[in-house]
């Protein structure tokens, strides 16, 4: 068939089932803003810290995650980003960064994730002197054995920091550059939003463009639509990471949905850093009503304490997405991947026939369901 052929589309004729969050874990899903640092097990940080001899502020898995605030309300981002200096105090040798990205990649492959971007910053894994590029072939390795044991895809993002000097984004988009179709699919600027335009690291963006490789900016989060502007207009960026703020602009709300730019959205990360009051305030469902491409994500897996399954249950439960509004979400996900077009249309078709399967079997009843999970773990 030719790859610009229509596919079939997901939902099947006959009866669908409920939503229920057991459904939604087995449906094929994507992960398209993910950090790596942000995403490890807690269990996984105490081991590597009496390993490697790293003082942690608690040493149970109870004490660690109140230290860290997981999945509570902080002050702001930048009270949220404190948490990662203690999951970074133990990311800094090959085999924890190995481990740390294969265990992302199995957690990812349990609840279904099809396909999954991982994110992070090569330069905050310096500390005890890896090289970047060590860093970088230390995360690919981790990802390339998930893959071998569950088949879930993956690719990374490199990171730039906003509040770190431009010319280090540049020495990370060069990594970026070297790494392209070696495991590396992106470039990014992540950290403290307000008071560090992306426009200061133009640079590394430059670059980027320049060696066509796809760009991602946090944007919107923590700052106004003007910083979403900045990361289309002056930094080139394809997609942008959460855009909560984006409905304060409607011409510019319109340009990203005119010219398709999808947003990577994380409603339980964007209620914990206060980007949104509440999840009754939160924009995913008016963007989504008005035409865009949004997706939903789980931004930090362990400090946010989420899983891809119940980013999309909140979405259900607590902002009205019906079962054809979700199956529509978990395809504009993998529409949304910064994969080759060819690819992901063989994806989407096989990932639509999937999912018609799914709601054929959970419409049938639990017996059905049981049937179909034997099956699949044998
Ligand atoms: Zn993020």
């Amino acid at each position: 068939m030719p790859h610009n052929a229509p596919a079939a589309g997901p939902i099947p004729d006959g009866p669908l089932p409920a939503v229920s969050e057991e459904l939604l874990r087995a449906l094929p899903k994507t992960d398209l803003h993910c950090h790596l640092d942000g995403s490890l097990r807690l269990g996984t940080i105490l081991e590597l810290a009496e390993e490697h001899g790293v003082h942690l502020p608690a040493d149970t898995p109870e004490g660690l995650a109140r230290a860290i605030h997981q999945g509570e309300l902080c002050a702001d981002l930048e009270d949220y980003l404190k948490a990662f200096d203690v999951t970074l105090s133990v990311l800094q040798t090959e085999e924890a960064l190995y481990r740390a990205a294969y265990e992302l990649a199995l957690d990812c492959a349990a609840e279904n994730v099809r396909y999954l971007e991982v994110r992070y910053a090569p330069v905050l894994h310096t500390r005890r002197g890896l090289k970047p590029t060590t860093i970088v072939d230390a995360v690919l390795d981790g990802l390339r054995a998930a893959k071998r044991e569950t088949g879930i895809k993956s690719s990374v993002i490199i990171c730039g920091i906003r509040h770190i000097d431009p010319v280090t984004s540049l020495r990370l988009a060069e990594l970026a550059v070297a790494f392209k179709n070696r495991g590396v699919v992106g470039y990014d600027l992540a950290g403290a939003e307000e008071g560090y335009p992306s426009k200061d690291h133009a640079a590394a963006f430059q670059l980027i463009l320049a060696n066509n490789v796809n760009v991602t900016i946090h944007a919107g989060e923590a700052y106004g639509p003007e910083s979403i502007a900045q990361a289309v207009h002056y930094c080139g960026a394809h997609r942008i990471g959460h855009g909560v703020r984006l409905r304060e602009d409607g011409d510019l709300l319109n340009y990203v949905n005119d010219h398709r730019l999808p947003l990577e959205m994380c409603p339980s990360s964007n209620v914990q850093t206060r980007s949104v009051a509440d999840m009754k305030s939160h924009p995913l469902k008016f963007y989504f009503d008005f035409g865009l491409r949004v997706t939903v994500n789980t931004d930090n897996r362990l400090i946010t304490d989420t899983t891809s399954t119940k980013e999309l249950w909140i979405a259900h439960r607590e902002m009205g997405f019906t079962l054809e509004d979700l199956v529509t979400l978990v395809v504009q996900g993998f529409k949304s991947a910064f994969m080759p077009f060819r690819e992901k249309s063989d994806l989407l078709k096989q990932v639509n026939r999937e999912i018609a399967a799914t709601l054929t079997r959970f419409a049938a009843g639990p017996r059905a369901v049981d049937a179909g999970t034997q099956r699949s773990a044998t």
